[in-house]
C-alpha cells in the first residue's frame, strides 16, 4: 500500500508541471504563472500543508511566477490570529516568501457585489427554508432534488431580502442566499449551492461589520479570480466542486482562474486533519500544537526536522492524481540522510541506571583531553575535546555477565574499545546484595589510544562512554509514532484508541561536557543512539533533548517481533 522512495533524479514532469508548460507554450495569460497557498487560519499547518506549500511555491519558482499567501478566513467561528501568525512563521521557516499576504475577508465587499450581480441576473435567490428542509430537498446522487418554494422570487424581492440579510434584520439560519443552477444535476454541488449564510459572529479581522459570510465555494474561486491566480491547486476532494467554481466565474465574467486537483498527502501512523489534531491538543494527549509527536510543521521543527528535509520529502513523494498512503518512514529517511551528513557526533549515556566503570590502572585524579572527530562523514567538521578519566559511565546494556557468542561489548574478561579513547578489559564485575552489577573494574591498555594505537590489539566492539566527573545531566525525550496503526483512517472507532502509550519515553542522559560549553544550535548525533535536537525547555542547568529519529529504521523489526 505504501510507496517506495523515489530518487529525485528520476523525476519527470508531474502532471501539473505539464499543464503549466502547455499553458506557457500556448501563451495563455501571457505566459504568466501565479499560484496561491490558501490556508484556513483554524489550526497550525501540518506536513500535508507542507506538500501544498512546496507545490505552489515550487511551481512559481520554477516557472518565474509568483505565489500569494491567502488566508481563507470566511468562517469567523473557528479562526484566530494566533493561527495566522503561526502559519506565516511556518511558511517562512520552510523557506518560502510570498508575493502578497491576502485575506479572503478583504474581499467581503467585492464578494457581496458579486452576489448582487448574480441576483440581478436571476441566478441567485434568497431561501427561507431551514437547513433540514434544504437537505431534504437536495435529493440523492441517483434521484433529482426538488426546487425550493422560494426559488421563483423576483429579482427585486431577492435584492431586498439579501440587503436585509446583510443589515442584520434576520437571525442566524433564518435565510440563505443560493445560486439558481440545477436541482436535477447529477453533481450534487450543482443543486443550488448556498452562497451566503447568516452568522452573527465576530470576525478576527472584520470585527462586527458583517453578519453574513460567503461559503467556501462562493469565496474561493472569486478570491482566486480577484488576485489573477492562473493555477489554483487544491486537493482531490474539490474535484466535484470544480463545475461550481467554473460556473461562478463564467456567470460573473471574471478572470478565469483554473482549478487543478492533486492527491492530498496521507501518511502511515499519522492523522492529519486539523480537527483531529485539535482534539489531541485540547484533550491533552500531546503538550500542544508543537509537541514533537505532532505532524505539524511546528512539531516537526521542535522534533529536529529541518526545512530542507521536509522539502526533500515533498520532492520525493511527488504529485499524483490518485490518493495514496505514504510511509512515514520516508519522512524519517529524509531527515536521517541529511543529519548523517551534517550532525556532529557526541557521546551520551542514555540510561536511568548506567554502570560505572573504574579503570583501576589509570592514575587517580588524572584527566586527559582526547580529540574526537566530530563527523566522519564531514572532514571539515574538525574535532572536539572530550575529557577522559579513571571513572566513566557506560550504558547497562553494553555489559553482559554471560554473553552469547558474537557479543562484542563488555563482559568479564572481554575487551572493548571506548570510542575515541582506549581499549579496556573487564577484570571484575562488582555486585550489590541484590546481585545487581554496580561497578565494573577494568584495566586500560595505554598504547591503544585512538589515533596513536600501537598496541596491535584488534577488538570488534566499540562503545560510547562519558567521564563521571565531567558528565552533564540531561533529560532525553525518546519519541516514537503517536499511533499504533498503519492507516488510522481505515480503522473503525475513535482514532484516539490507537494512541501509542510509548510514544514518549523520558530517560536520564549523561552527556559529554562539550554540549554544556557550546550547546548545539541544531542537531547532534548521540553515537549509536540516534539524532537529537535541543528542546526549548532546556535551561542553563538542564539540557533537554528530543530524539528526532533513530539511526536505523527499527520500527519494522519491532513490529514483526511483537
Ligand atoms: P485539514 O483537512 O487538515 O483541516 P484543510 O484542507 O481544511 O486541511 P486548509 O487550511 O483549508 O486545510 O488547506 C490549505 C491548503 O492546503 C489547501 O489548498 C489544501 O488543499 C492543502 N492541504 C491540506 N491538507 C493537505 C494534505 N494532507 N495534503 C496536501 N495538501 C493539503
Ligand atoms: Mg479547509
Amino acid at each position: 500500500m505504501t510507496e517506495a522512495p523515489k530518487e529525485p533524479a528520476e523525476r519527470s514532469l508531474n502532471f501539473i508541471e505539464q499543464i503549466v508548460e502547455e499553458d506557457i507554450a500556448s501563451g495563455k495569460n501571457g505566459g504568466r504563472i501565479h499560484t496561491r497557498f490558501p490556508p484556513e487560519p483554524n489550526g497550525y499547518l501540518h506536513i500535508g500543508h507542507a506538500k501544498s506549500i512546496c507545490l505552489n511555491f515550487g511551481l512559481a519558482d520554477k516557472y518565474g511566477g509568483k505565489t500569494n499567501l491567502r488566508f481563507d478566513d470566511t468562517n469567523p467561528i473557528t479562526e484566530d490570529t494566533e493561527y495566522v501568525e503561526s502559519i506565516k512563521a511556518d511558511v517562512r521557516w520552510l523557506g518560502f516568501d510570498w508575493e502578497n499576504e491576502f485575506y479572503a475577508s478583504n474581499y467581503f465587499d467585492q464578494l457581496y457585489l458579486f452576489a448582487e450581480r448574480l441576483i440581478e441576473k436571476g441566478l441567485a435567490y434568497v431561501d427561507d427554508s431551514t437547513a433540514e428542509q434544504i437537505a431534504a430537498q437536495k435529493g440523492t446522487p441517483t434521484e433529482p432534488g426538488q426546487e425550493s418554494p422560494f426559488r421563483s422570487r423576483t429579482v427585486e424581492e431577492n435584492l431586498d431580502l439579501f440587503r436585509k440579510m446583510k443589515n442584520g434584520d434576520f437571525a442566524d439560519g433564518q435565510k440563505v442566499l443560493r445560486a439558481k443552477i440545477d436541482m436535477a444535476s447529477p453533481n450534487m454541488h450543482f443543486r443550488d449551492p448556498i452562497m451566503y449564510r447568516i452568522k452573527h459572529a465576530h470576525h478576527h479581522r472584520t470585527g462586527d461589520k458583517w453578519c453574513i459570510y460567503p461559503m467556501y465555494d462562493f469565496a474561493h474561486g472569486q478570491s482566486d479570480s480577484i488576485e489573477g491566480i492562473t493555477h489554483s491547486l487544491c486537493t482531490l476532494e474539490f474535484e466535484v466542486h470544480r463545475p461550481v467554481y467554473e460556473w461562478y466565474i463564467d456567470q460573473l465574467e471574471i478572470f478565469p482562474s483554473r482549478q487543478i486537483e492533486f492527491a492530498r498527502l496521507n501518511l502511515t501512523y499519522t492523522v492529519m486533519s486539523k480537527r483531529k489534531l485539535l482534539q489531541l491538543v485540547n484533550e491533552r494527549y500531546v503538550s500542544g500544537w508543537d509537541d514533537p509527536r505532532m505532524p505539524t510543521i511546528s512539531g516537526l521543527r521542535r522534533r529536529g526536522y529541518t526545512p530542507s528535509s521536509i522539502r526533500e520529502f515533498a520532492d520525493r513523494i511527488g504529485i499524483a492524481r490518485r490518493e495514496n498512503l505514504i510511509d512515514v518512514g520516508l519522512l524519517e529517511f529524509c531527515i536521517r540522510e541529511e543529519l548523517n551528513k551534517t550532525a556532529p557526533r557526541v557521546m551520551a549515556v542514555l540510561d536511568e541506571n548506567p554502570i560505572k566503570v573504574v579503570i583501576t590502572n589509570y592514575p587517580e585524579g588524572k584527566t586527559e583531553t582526547l580529540h574526537v572527530e566530530n563527523n566522519p562523514e564531514d572532514p571539515e567538521a574538525g574535532d572536539r575535546d572530550v575529557p577522559f578519566s579513571r571513572e566513566i559511565w557506560i550504558e547497562r546494556e553494553d555489559f553482559l555477565e554471560n554473553p552469547p557468542k558474537k557479543y562484542f561489548r563488555l563482559f568479564p574478561g572481554g575487551l572493548v574499545r571506548l570510542k575515541g579513547a582506549y581499549i579496556i578489559k573487564c577484570e571484575e564485575a562488582i555486585k550489590n546484595e541484590a546481585g545487581e552489577v554496580t561497578e565494573l573494574h577494568c584495566t586500560y591498555i595505554p598504547e591503544s589510544r585512538s589515533g596513536s594505537d600501537t598496541s596491535g590489539i584488534n577488538v570488534k566492539g566499540t562503545i560510547h562512554w562519558v567521564s563521571v566527573a565531567d558528565a552533564v545531566e540531561a533529560e532525553v525525550r525518546l519519541y516514537d509514532r503517536l499511533l499504533t496503526v498503519e492507516d488510522p483512517s481505515s480503522e473503525e472507532g475513535d482514532f484516539k484508541t490507537f494512541i501509542n502509550p510509548e510514544s514518549l519515553v523520558t530517560v536520564r542522559g549523561l552527556v559529554e561536557p562539550s554540549l554544556k560549553v557550546s550547546p548545539p544550535s541544531g542537531s547532534v548525533q548521540f553515537m549509536r543512539k540516534g539524532y537529537f535536537f535541543v528542546d526549548p525547555d532546556s535551561t542553563p542547568d538542564k539540557l533537554v533533548f528530543n530524539r528526532t529519529v533513530t539511526l536505523k529504521d527499527s520500527w519494522g523489526k519491532v513490529q514483526k517481533k511483537g
